[in-house]
């Protein structure tokens, strides 16, 4: 490979530089015939980069790893995982590259990562390519998750490469610039423990301290701390998750943060109609990764954390392990109190409206939703308008509206506040047959719809005339959605 040429947009290098273990230097595959398909202006300028620079020929070559920015060292990432359950010691990045960290404008390190850059050392049999439909979902649900608050990594581009790639036909290949907290995995410290490095390990925990958990480094342990940190942190987003009707699909250990941000955009989707069941990944046979069984897999996920830490934790081994119990022990109420406050506001419920109260309606709304099949994001948009006086539309979702009836009177006993409630129950979400229509119409060269959903998603609480469809549940004809891995 002839060495890539130079970019005027600076980066720095400090994990291609402080963990050579984990990172192998690397170059992104040459784009034939770059070609912008979205670029995000608001998040370029957080970032202190010029969109008419990115959307200029130098800057497409920076957004696809062509021209390498100043002072990086693009390097794959080494990291291992559980993917079903099942431990997989090498993982990596075998089709995206770390570029290196921007000094955002708020003056915080950010990851600017590329997925879709061709094979690394971490590819073992795929071709290191991804394609322009699922770069541009991520990108779409990415940007979505964070316009509703939800902690996330960020989408700041997808070029399309002009090369061909081959998936059940030939596709459009494509590059997605991400941009994230950082790229750190519980799968990145499963990577460092089974080398049996113990200051590797160390200095990984030091780094993710210094990059998410700064007030860790003075806690009496600083590693528990940052354990304590991270649990926290997933308990709180998959609390989120939950409350949005999100099934992120594939929550395998490489593809969960220590920062917290959600990752890995692939399977993932949003429930229609109310079922702890609801799986839409084509491999996710037995419900593994299904809607209701999030939490549970997040506190799975984070015991592999913990086995990753234990020698951080404690010298004798013995003692490592019933810390760790005792730590993730926390897990489940903190998980509890987030979706219950969560909920609480969701219902429009005020702070002084007392637990006790709350929660037996809390507890019924899960079974009234799954029994009547509603759809989740329109049953709590329109419970607004119930708070409002306006009972009907969400009413008549139910074709049996007894038991509904009665829940209803005695949460509108309790004051619902309407206009609470429309900050936090989005208008707009990336329904899944509105990112299919859109990711089609732009695989045929049609940007139009990809814009429409975009504009409508990104600005998810504040209804427009113009978008109503957008508010709509998918038409009968949709039928079952299947999403699929590995795309
Ligand atoms: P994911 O399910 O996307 O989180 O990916 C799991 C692992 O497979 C990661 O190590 C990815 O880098 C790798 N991977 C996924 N797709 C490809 C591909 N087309 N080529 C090479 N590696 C891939
Ligand atoms: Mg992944």
């Amino acid at each position: 490979m002839t060495p890539a040429a130079r970019s005027t947009v600076t980066l720095e290098g400090h994990f291609a530089r402080d963990f050579a273990e984990l990172a192998v230097p690397w170059q992104a595959e040459q784009a034939p015939d770059p070609r912008l398909l979205v670029l995000n202006e608001p998040l370029a300028a957080e970032l202190g980069l010029d969109p008419s620079y990115l959307r200029g020929s130098d800057g497409l070559l920076l957004l696809v790893g062509n021209l390498v920015p100043n002072g990086a060292t693009p390097v794959a990432q080494a990291y291992a995982g559980h993917q079903f359950g099942s431990f997989a010691p090498r993982l990596g990045d075998g089709r995206a590259l770390l570029l290196g960290e921007i000094v955002d404008a708020a003056g915080h390190l950010r990851d600017v990562h590329l997925k879709g850059s061709g094979r690394t050392p971490f590819a073992r049999g795929g071709d290191g390519l991804a394609v322009v439909g699922p770069m541009l979902r991520e990108y779409i649900v990415s940007e979505a998750m964070h316009a509703m608050g939800i902690p996330t990594t960020r989408s700041l581009a997808v070029i399309a490469t002009g090369r061909s790639v081959r998936r059940e036909s030939l596709q459009p290949g494509a590059v997605l610039t991400r941009v994230a907290g950082s790229h750190l995995r519980v799968g990145s410290f499963q990577y460092a423990r089974t080398t049996g490095d113990v200051d590797l390990l160390r200095s990984l925990a030091d780094h993710a301290i210094s990059r998410h958990y700064s007030g860790a480094a003075s806690a009496e342990h600083p590693y528990v701390a940052l354990f304590q940190a991270v649990i926290a942190a997933q308990a709180s987003l998959v609390a989120q998750w939950m409350l949005v009707g999100f099934v992120h699909g594939v929550m395998n250990t490489d593809n969960m943060t220590i920062s917290g941000e959600t990752i890995d955009y692939g399977p993932c989707a949003f429930m229609d109609a109310f079922d702890p069941a609801a799986v839409y990944s084509s491999i996710d046979e037995a419900g593994r990764y299904a809607y209701g069984n999030q939490p549970v897999m997040a506190e799975w996920n984070l015991t592999r954390l913990a086995e990753a830490l234990l020698p951080l934790f404690h010298d004798d081994q013995e003692q490592a392990v019933a810390l760790a119990e005792e730590f993730l022990a926390a897990f489940r109420g903190q998980y509890s109190a987030a979706w219950a406050a969560g909920m609480k506001t969701k219902l429009g419920l005020r702070n002084d409206v007392d637990d006790e109260v709350a929660a037996p309606l809390l507890v019924e709304l899960p079974t009234l939703l799954k029994v009547g099949r509603i759809d989740h994001t329109s049953f709590f948009r329109s419970l607004g308008s119930a708070a409002r006086g306006h009972a009907e539309p969400v009413r008549s979702m139910f074709m049996d509206p007894v038991a509904f009836d009665a829940w209803a009177q005695r949460w509108s006993a309790l004051g619902p506040d309407a206009e609470v409630m429309d900050r936090v129950n989005p208008a707009y979400i990336p329904r899944n047959h509105l990112v299919e229509e859109a990711l089609a119409s732009a695989s045929g060269g049609d940007l139009y719809p990809l814009e429409r959903l975009l504009s409508a998603v990104t600005d998810p609480f504040n209804e427009r005339s113009g978008l109503e469809r957008y508010a709509c549940a998918a038409p009968e004809d949709f039928g079952t959605y299947r999403t699929f891995c590995g795309t």
